[in-house]
């Protein structure tokens, strides 16, 4: 599928990611976590108004895995998933999203303590990330569909295949620069002290898997 542009304001706040105003970048693994958890949440709330579906609560966690070789970390969950739709509407437009409840250019220059007070979301994973895949299957859905994006240029969406319901998000950690180190994200005693630092409260498992060679 051809290159799609995002929408004026979603490539303002990619921009920022991207050139990274934050001197917090681990909280990038927060808002994908807590993202994870809300599809979860959707299933949940499904299985209470839909007889055929019952919640297993074994079938329902978010895995972290940590791939050095591929300087990846993919943060997966057996969430709702998104259609096609679904991933046009809510990863191309960020209007909808807590992340901007910036509201003008001084609270922007203060930008870390606009950090703690509101989510950012999903485009914060540019902050540590040249390249994103997202690979999702909805709930109900025969298709899988995959998102990708290398940040304010656009991104595409293509058929994929996936088997089970749910989403996931693989991330290409950037490389280390003069300035900034990356390879922090891809190590496991960090991405723990991280998760346990903002994600603590999470109710679902948080899984991890680190492999290294
Ligand atoms: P917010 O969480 O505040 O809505 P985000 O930028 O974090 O904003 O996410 C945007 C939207 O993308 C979410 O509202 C949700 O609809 C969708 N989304 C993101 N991650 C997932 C996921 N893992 N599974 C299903 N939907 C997701
Ligand atoms: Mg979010």
């Amino acid at each position: 599928m051809a290159t799609k542009q995002f929408k004026a304001e979603s490539k303002r706040l990619l921009e920022m990611m991207v050139n990274s105003i934050y001197t917090q970048k681990e909280i990038f693994l927060r808002e994908l976590i807590s993202n994870a958890s809300d599809a979860i949440d959707k299933m949940y709330y499904k299985a209470l108004v839909e007889d055929q579906l019952t919640f297993n609560n074994e079938d329902y966690f978010i895995k972290i895995t940590a791939d050095k070789e591929n300087r990846t970390l993919t943060i997966s969950d057996t969430g709702i998933g998104m259609t096609q739709e679904e991933l046009e509407n809510n990863l191309g437009i960020i209007a909808n999203s807590g992340s901007f409840a910036f509201k003008n250019e001084n609270e922007l220059k203060d930008g870390h303590n606009i950090i703690g007070q509101f989510g950012v979301g999903f485009y914060s994973a540019f902050m540590v990330a040249d390249e994103i895949t997202v690979i999702t299957k909805a709930w109900g859905s025969e298709q899988a569909y995959k998102w990708q994006s290398h940040g304010a240029d656009g991104y595409t969406i293509d058929p994929a295949d996936k088997d089970s319901v749910g989403t996931d998000i693989i991330l290409h950690i950037r490389e280390n620069t003069e300035e900034d180190s990356y390879d922090e994200f891809l190590e496991e005693y960090r991405l723990r002290t991280i998760i346990k630092k903002y994600s603590d409260f999470i109710r679902y498992p948080i899984k991890m898997d680190v492999k290294t060679q």
